[in-house]
């Protein structure tokens, strides 16, 4: 035991370092060429920040998260994802009051308890970068270019970019009703998680695992279908930022 790395870990050896720190680099140059510095948070948090900052309902928070109790009977977990902190931080240091624009990026460690066979580590790699503070589409048209950028600059061809909208607050209701509509007749032929993400996030019936349940969610309505007038607008106006830019 003591010559073994705990489950779902893996060292990074001396030989592969080197290919590590070549990515590392191309991410903090491609990042700093966009304008995004780099934030740095703590590898744990309040596990409270999690549960509501990514969704009581979703798999990350209800079964794969890095949860202890520490010494001082806190809950903690581990960051799952670098998100939420990003979004803490914002706050907690007022970086709202030197732009109306605040361009962030990180990488690093995020931990999530997985099943490692499926071929996940518990201990994984993620960048990521979060524009805070602007609504305007030509910021969500930026960070898709990057994201396409970074692919190219790591010597990806035929990189193919599929676009969808998670609507607003006022349209989502909507498509989450159409939803439940759409899948109310064939809900028992469903798995079991599907079962319960029915009444509480019916949205994730759309990305069951499952070989009948994606089956089965193959004809369901488009939430392009139901986006109000803002988020439509909003949604065409990254398109043609994006096909500016020489995106398809
Ligand atoms: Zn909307
Ligand atoms: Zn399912």
């Amino acid at each position: 035991m003591l010559t073994k790395a705990p489950r779902g870990t893996k060292d990074i050896l001396p030989d592969k370092v080197g290919n590590w720190l070549y990515l590392e680099n191309l991410i903090r140059k491609l990042c700093g060429q966009y304008g995004y510095r780099e934030i740095r948070t703590p590898i744990f948090e309040h596990t409270e920040l999690f549960q509501r900052g990514i969704g009581e309902t979703t798999d990350v928070v209800e079964k794969e998260m890095y949860t202890f109790t520490d010494r001082g009977n806190r809950s903690i977990t581990l960051r799952p994802e670098n998100t939420a902190a990003a979004v803490r931080s914002y706050l907690e240091n007022k970086l709202y009051a030197d732009t109306n624009l605040c361009k962030l990026f990180y990488i690093g460690s995020m931990f999530r308890y997985d099943r490692p066979q499926a071929g996940r580590y518990r201990e994984f790699h993620q960048f990521g970068v979060e524009a805070l503070g602007e609504s305007n589409p030509a910021v969500d048209a930026e960070i898709i270019s990057l994201a396409v950028q970074f692919l190219k600059d790591l010597g990806l061809k035929d990189i193919k970019l599929l676009l969808n909208s998670v609507g607003c607050p006022k349209c989502r209701p909507v498509y989450r009703q159409r939803l439940q509509e759409f899948f109310k007749p064939v809900i028992d032929e469903m798995c079991d998680d599907c079962k319960s993400r029915y009444d509480r996030n019916p949205m994730r019936l759309l990305d069951c695992k499952n070989e009948k349940c994606k089956e089965l969610a193959q004809d369901a309505p488009a939430i392009t279908d139901c986006l109000c007038d803002e988020c439509n607008d909003h949604f065409h106006k990254v398109q043609e930022f994006l096909t500016a830019a020489g995106i398809e």
